[in-house]
């Protein structure tokens, strides 16, 4: 079964028309399922566990599709669950890097303010950091220019702890060890229904159906599909942002060491444009977000009617909208223009040239937003008496993945009990 899994064969194969029973049920495999099965499987070895995926392979969506980077948290409100999950998450992603020789690299990052009216912002970034208990340090021009020649700034946030990591390796690796401990892979099975009674839920699938005491639902850019079957999704709903990248040319991929951020505009939870060393040794420029007209499309337009039609229906999608005109418009613009995106980069990188930004895959962030409008800024975990329903993962939900996998096996064993 390891090597049917490796060769991404569905292991469903072998259960074909066959109503299994298991303990527990996790929907996706994206990193978050992934983390949850790792961390239940290590608290309950004798559980029968069961992940049913979509697709062919394991973090093919949002997981696949990121910027790489291992946060230390220096973004998030305090005594919020990103702030707390993403400190320790940073760790644990780092140990369970080493302890499986997955390559990573601390080589840390810079907020870099270009202008004065900026700095009001970056004090509070710095402020913020402290308050979480991050080791980070302010550093003045000089500085900045000693560390970074090409780099242009007044002032910089620097955050030794910052590093890469590719988060689609981490997944394959979390594949094949859990399918060596015995936890059963259902790829190319998309959950259609979730049926739950007083002793079980019955998990409706593509490729048959399953049943398993609890359910565990960590479904990214499909999460309020997911949630809804379960009754959760009346007042949020996943609406798409895409991503845009480029890949910096060879003759510009070494210009930066660390990785380098603009100061993020405070009204959007998105973080700017930036350089972003990558694993494999070039680096990227981005993301920015635009509202995308469907959630798993990666090439050409990606309009996908019933995704559009999901996000039209909503009232908070055009309470949303009518709130970010401005932003909206501005991110639409770096869409459009080639030039308009590299000026954003060249405030804090001028060295850039148009012909350095080459094409990259974009990807997609799946951001859960209310019925008044607002976009759900922390983590959001709902349940009902036998479902757990991670509703709102995004970033830096790839680094806290191992802590948001603690916290919800923490609650299925609970209700275990
Ligand atoms: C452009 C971009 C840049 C980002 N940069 C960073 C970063 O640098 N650092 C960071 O920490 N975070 C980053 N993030 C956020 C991070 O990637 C996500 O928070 C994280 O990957 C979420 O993981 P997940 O497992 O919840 O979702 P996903 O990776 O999207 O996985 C969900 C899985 O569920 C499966 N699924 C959905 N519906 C069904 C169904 N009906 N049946 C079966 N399976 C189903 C999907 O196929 C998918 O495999 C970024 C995200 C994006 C898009």
């Amino acid at each position: 079964m390891v090597r049917a899994i490796r060769e991404g064969r569905s292991t469903a194969f072998f259960d074909r028309g066959i109503v299994a029973q298991f303990d527990i049920i996790i929907i996706g495999a994206g990193i978050v399922g992934l983390a949850t099965a790792w961390r239940l499987r290590h608290e309950r070895p004798a559980l029968r566990i069961a992940v049913i995926e979509k697709e062919a392979e394991p973090g093919l969506h949002q997981t696949g599709h990121n910027s790489g980077v291992i946060h230390a948290g220096i973004y998030y409100a305090p005594g919020s669950l990103k702030a707390r999950l993403c400190k320790a998450g940073a760790e644990q992603t780092k140990r369970f890097c080493e302890e499986h020789s997955i390559p990573f690299d601390t080589c840390g990052k810079l907020i870099v303010a270009t202008d004065q009216a900026e700095l009001p912002a970056l004090d509070n970034l710095r402020k913020r950091s402290e308050q979480n208990g991050l080791d980070i340090r302010m550093i003045e021009a000089a500085e900045l220019r000693e560390l970074e020649p090409n780099v242009s700034g007044l002032r910089a946030i620097l955050s030794p702890a910052s590093g890469i990591v590719s988060y689609g390796q981490i997944c394959r690796k979390l594949r094949d060890l859990l399918a060596a401990e015995g936890v059963v892979f259902y790829f190319n099975a998309s959950v259609t229904g979730l049926k739950e009674a007083a002793e079980q839920v019955t998990v409706e699938t593509s490729q048959g159906s399953h049943s398993a005491r609890l359910t565990v639902a960590c479904a990214g850019l499909q999460a309020d599909r997911i949630a809804a079957m379960s009754g959760l999704a009346d007042d949020f709903r996943i609406i798409p942002f895409r991503g845009e990248y480029f890949r910096l040319a060879d003759r510009a991929g070494n210009l930066v060491r660390h990785l380098i951020y603009p100061v993020p505009d405070p009204s959007l939870p998105f973080l700017g444009v930036h350089l972003t060393k990558m694993i494999g040794g070039y680096t990227t420029v981005g993301p920015n977000a635009v509202f995308s007209f469907g959630r798993e499309t990666y090439r050409g337009n990606g309009i996908v009617l019933s995704d559009t039609a999901r996000s039209f229906s909503f009232p908070g999608f055009w309470k949303l909208m009518a709130r970010s005109i401005r932003p909206g418009i501005h991110e639409l613009r770096g869409t459009l223009s080639r030039k308009v995106y590299l000026e954003r980069c060249r405030r804090y990188c001028p060295e850039l040239r148009l012909d350095d930004l080459q094409p990259y895959a974009p990807g997609v962030r799946a951001q859960a937003v209310g019925r008044n409008g607002r976009m759900i800024d922390d983590f959001l975990i709902r349940q009902t008496a036998r479902t757990v329903h991670i509703c709102n993962a995004p970033s830096p939900a790839a680094t806290s993945a191992f802590p948001i996998g603690a916290e919800i096996a923490g609650r299925v064993l609970e209700k275990m009990a």
